[in-house]
Parts: C-alpha cells; structure tokens; sequence
C-alpha cells in the first residue's frame, strides 16, 4: 500500500489536512482512523455531547495518573475517538486563541505566529454567520453561527456584568476578546459542524483520497530518523502503508507524542523501561 502522504487520525487535523491535500486531485492520500465512522446521531446534535462525553463507543475516555495537585485524584481526560475526533464530541465553542498569546509567540522568536499573521488562516477556515468581515470569514468550510435564543438568565448575567464594568460582548472573535456575551457554536443549520463534516465529507468522492476507519496506527516506519510509513492494524491484520512523500501524525495530544514513543522516539529512560528500542533520546 503505497501513498504520497499517510495521516494518522481523521481528528480536527487530520480532516482539514486530507481535505487540502487532496485537492489538487494529484496526490494520492491514505487517512486512517482508529475509531468508527461518524454515523452515532447523537455526534450531530449539538446537546448530544451529553451522550458522547463518557462514551467509549467514540471516545476514548482517558484518564491521568493520579495527580499530586488534585488530592491524588485520576482525572477525565475525554478525546474523540471516530471521524472527526474530538471536533465530533467537544462543547461546539468557538472562541479563538488570545490576540496577546500569539504576539508573544511572534516576539519570542516564531516569525509567522502574531495574530495579524494567523487571522487570514482564522477567515479562511470560517463560514461565519454573524460578525465584523475585518475578523471573520464566510467562504470558510467551518460553518460558525450565534446562539439564536437568548434566555433571559443570561441576560440577567450579561447585565451583571455591565453593572461591574465588564462589558458586553456579542463577539469574541472579534476587536475585543474581553466581556461577558453569548459565545458562537460550531454548527451548521442546528447540526453540529465538525471537521469531518465540515472538512472530510466533501472531499470523500475523491478518487485520490482513500478514507480507512476502525484503522489503529501501531507505530511508523522508520529509515533512520524519517518516517516513510505506518503499521496500521484492520481487522486483525497488520499492514504497511508507506509514504512517497510525508506522514502527517494527527492523532492528538496525548496520542500522536504516544506514537512517537512506541516507535523509539522519546526520553531514553522510559522508552528503555518499557522495551522500546530507542531511535532518537528526546525529552519531554
Ligand atoms: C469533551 C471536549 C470538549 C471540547 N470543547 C471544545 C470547545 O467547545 N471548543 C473548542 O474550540 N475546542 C474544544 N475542545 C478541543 C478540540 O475539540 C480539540 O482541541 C481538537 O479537536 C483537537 O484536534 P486534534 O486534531 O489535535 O485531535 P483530535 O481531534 O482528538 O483527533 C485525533 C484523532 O486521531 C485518532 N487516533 C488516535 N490515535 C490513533 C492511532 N494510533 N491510529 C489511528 N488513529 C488514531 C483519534 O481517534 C482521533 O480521531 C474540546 C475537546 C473535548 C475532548
């Protein structure tokens, strides 16, 4: 099985990269998935994050060490766990990264990361349906729309908030991330908009882009230090899927750094303590 770009995990990452990279229709691309496809309903339906939170059906319900600095308690990590990934069972918030936080980025030495640089990504990636065009796109995949019904609890808080001179903010993505307001939704006529509807659904009749679910990455094939392949498991199979030209790791936060310990990459002592052959001594 041979591709130009091998992606592991079809998450928020692994969608918009298999949507761009296949675009051009001469790029052969292999996405795969560990968990099912998006078919449970309750991914769809905005409250229904409720019914996916701690459902090991599309996600994969992990949990911490115990950690000192919560009384030795394990703590809930959830991470989805299906087409889509954690965009198929998270809150549906959209509320950016901090003007601030990316100018730091930028002064301390990454050329390309202030927000004046990462806002034209933001617009490209959003069909918005309310907000300033200086700071929102609507030609974008990712459909981002109000909350249509005010309630008058809220109100009550927003007013609040008026009174202690917070103030009211109808758009956080926009010229000020500062006030109390309604934030907008991920969704799309009511349904939630994940990457996997917003990205990979209308790219899936592309004869270049190949879609494998219920697919779970074992570890990446290496010639030295560079990733030319996966080993993938299907239906109790191993297979290779090797890489003319890259592999993209998108399995997540917890999961792509796993990948690259059980593939010999990580702090030598805890590689070392599990079995694994070292590659590379990389620390935390
Ligand atoms: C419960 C919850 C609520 C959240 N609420 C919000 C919110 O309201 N607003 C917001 O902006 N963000 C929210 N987030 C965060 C946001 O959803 C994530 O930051 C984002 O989806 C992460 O994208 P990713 O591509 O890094 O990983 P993911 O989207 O998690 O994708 C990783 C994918 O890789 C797959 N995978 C993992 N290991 C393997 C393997 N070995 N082989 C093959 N596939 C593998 C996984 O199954 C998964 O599909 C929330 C997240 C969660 C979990």
């Amino acid at each position: 099985m041979i591709h130009d770009y091998v992606i592991v995990g079809a998450g928020s990452a692994g969608c918009v990269l298999a949507n761009r990279l296949s675009a051009d229709g001469q790029c052969s691309v292999l996405v795969l998935e560990s968990g099912p496809p998006d078919t449970y309903p309750w991914i769809h339906i905005p409250i229904g994050y409720a019914k996916t939170m701690f459902n090991p059906r599309v996600n994969w319900c992990f949990y911490t060490e115990p950690e000192p600095g919560m009384n030795g308690r394990k703590i809930y990590w959830p991470r989805g766990k299906t087409l889509g990934g954690s965009s198929s069972i998270n809150g549906l918030i959209s509320i950016r990264g901090q003007r601030q936080d990316y100018d730091a980025w930028a002064a301390a030495g990454n050329p390309g990361w202030s927000y004046a640089d990462v806002l034209p990504y933001f617009k490209r990636l959003e069909h918005a349906l309310e907000g300033d065009r200086a700071f929102h796109g609507t030609d974008g995949p990712l459909c981002c729309s109000p909350i249509g019904r005010k309630h008058e609890l809220i109100e009550a808080v927003i007013a609040a908030g008026a009174e202690l001179a917070i103030p009211r903010n109808d758009d956080f993505n926009g010229a000020s991330q500062e006030g109390v307001g309604y934030y907008h939704l991920t969704t799309r006529r009511g349904r939630r908009c994940s990457a996997a509807s917003a990205y990979l659904k209308p790219a899936r009749g592309r004869r270049n882009l190949e879609v494998l679910t219920r697919a779970h990455v074992l570890r990446l094939v290496l010639d030295r230090t560079r990733a030319t392949g996966v080993v993938f498991r299907r239906n109790g199979e191993d297979v290779v899927a090797n890489a003319r030209r890259e592999v993209l790791l998108c399995a997540g936060a917890i999961q792509s750094p796993q990948l690259l310990q059980l593939s010999g990459i990580g702090p030598a002592a805890l590689l070392a303590s599990m079995g694994v052959r070292i590659v590379r001594d990389r620390r935390a």
